[in-house]
């Protein structure tokens, strides 16, 4: 737990935020984060205590020059600065504590900067290394392509299936572990293809157009094939799809996967399909609770191909019980192997509520996290893949982060619209937030019910909620 005392300022969020990053999960520093007004500057302070030492730093802005902006960056740079005089090394993200540090440097592009200036900005003022600063920066101008691609009456829809077949040992995802109790889908189904109906009315009265259209989870594809078809029936039926660039449809988990549902999911119009490994060792598979084999993803994989989809995600996770530095290294070169048009390298973030938070058994060292990473840059960038969206999880430690890498520009629209939050995302299904993007650069945000039985009982608000959600879109047209 973090102790913090603030003193001329009450801009606790952004101070705690980078502390929270900074330290390990367990330490306790006490800190003081100032703020002093004098004639000509304005002072940030930070003084940290931390295993019987004491370090402080200030940074200072002229009065004249004070904005919002500037008076947090002084905030979170003097207390960085104290904080790198305490820890055993300077963290790679340096004094940015936000779960996208991407957003700064595409406003930097957008905004006219180039890739190099935007790299120094991050070097420069905020601390980060060479490599997490090329990283970020590569990844906005993947981001810059994508928003060139809308226009302003564009937004991008996102269908929830809260069900998986079981749970995954690091997962700490509300969806419901389905099993061989199935009952549940139908009615979910049936609940949701009302607010599919209900969205395609109101999308149509509104004018706006799909950009990308995501179908995400749990697993969609613990839905069987017929149940999937009446799915993807009504969403043509009541989404006008002309516009919308890519449709994507989780897998997820490859023993949800048969040719049958592979054929329909591709018949109906998705063409980008996520299988995710997370890991090609059946022993690292066995203890993360995954019931499926390395050989069920070759088979998954050579299926989607056959089916006809040309765009394959494939996610891995650094960290996951029992893996090695040598393991990742063969998993990784498996999935590079099979030459996706995706591979997304996520690091494993325990949360509460997942069967290994507690636990914590069997997981690889920092060290070896690290390692593993830095073998994925390297391998990818040498296949020609180029890192296109990333995101740090809260209080994720080790600095580490998950990033999606494509080829030949084929970057997934959908997670760079919704990572970098540049338009509105519609969301719809049990546990989904809507974005609702302002003018001003503002979200609002709307949640549906949590649960699938939650959502099911409260259809009736979801649905109202969705006329409200227009109205707020129609305001801001
Ligand atoms: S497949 Fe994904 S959402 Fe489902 S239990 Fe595993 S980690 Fe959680």
């Amino acid at each position: 737990m973090i102790h913090l005392t603030l003193s001329g300022h009450d801009d606790r969020y952004a101070v705690e935020q980078l502390l929270l990053s900074l330290f390990p999960e367990g330490a306790e520093p006490e800190a003081v984060s100032s703020l002093h007004r004098g004639q000509t500057w304005l002072t940030a302070s930070g003084k940290i205590t931390w295993n019987g030492r004491t370090a402080s730093a200030s940074r200072r802005i002229r009065i004249g020059d004070e904005t919002v902006r500037l008076r947090r960056r002084a905030l979170q740079q003097s207390m960085y600065l104290a904080a790198i005089r305490l820890l055993p090394r300077a963290p790679a993200w340096g004094a940015l504590a936000g779960v996208r540090p991407t957003k700064l440097t595409t406003k930097h592009l957008l905004e006219g900067g180039t890739p190099a200036s935007a790299e120094k900005m991050l070097k420069k003022t905020y601390y980060v290394t060479p490599q997490r600063a090329k990283l970020t920066v590569d990844c906005s101008v993947s981001t810059v392509e994508a928003v060139r691609k809308t226009e302003p009456n564009d937004l991008s829809v996102y269908v929830g299936i809260p069900f998986c077949p079981t749970r995954c040992a690091y997962c700490s995802f509300v969806s419901r572990s389905v099993g061989k109790k199935t009952e549940l889908l139908e009615p979910y189904l049936d609940a949701l293809l009302q607010e599919i109906a209900l969205t395609g009315q109101l999308l149509k009265q509104s004018g706006r157009h799909i950009r990308s259209l995501y179908m995400g989870g749990g697993t969609p594809t613990t839905l069987s094939a017929p149940q999937m078809a009446r799915l993807l029936d009504a969403i043509r039926e009541h989404f006008d799809l002309s516009r919308c660039l890519e449709f994507t449809v989780e897998g997820g988990r490859p023993d949800t996967l048969d040719e049958e549902k592979l054929h329909t999911i591709f018949g109906h119009g998705a063409d980008r399909m996520s299988i995710n490994p997370q890991t090609m060792e059946d022993t690292v598979l066995r203890a993360s609770g995954r019931p499926h084999k390395a050989a069920d993803v070759l088979r998954a994989y050579g299926e989607a191909v056959s089916a006809g989809f040309r765009d394959i995600n494939m996610d891995l996770i650094a960290g996951l019980p029992t893996d090695t530095a040598e393991g990742f290294r063969r998993s990784l070169d498996t999935v590079a192997f099979l030459s996706p048009s995706n591979i997304t390298v996520h690091t494993l973030a325990l949360k509460k509520g997942a069967d290994l938070f507690e636990k914590r058994e069997n997981l690889p060292s920092a060290e070896e996290v690290t390692e593993m990473v830095a073998y994925a840059e390297k391998t990818l960038r040498a296949l020609g893949y180029k890192p296109y969206y990333l995101y740090r999880q809260k209080y994720m430690s080790g600095s580490f982060e998950n990033v999606g890498w494509s080829r030949d520009g084929r970057d997934c629209l959908y997670n760079i619209y919704m990572m970098e939050e540049t338009h509105t995302i519609l969301s719809l299904g049990g546990g989904s937030m809507t974005k609702v993007n302002l003018t001003d650069g503002h979200l609002t945000r709307f949640h549906n019910p949590k649960f699938p039985e939650q959502y099911i009982a409260q259809l009736d608000s979801v649905l109202k909620q969705k006329e409200e959600i227009f109205q707020l879109l129609d305001g801001v047209k």
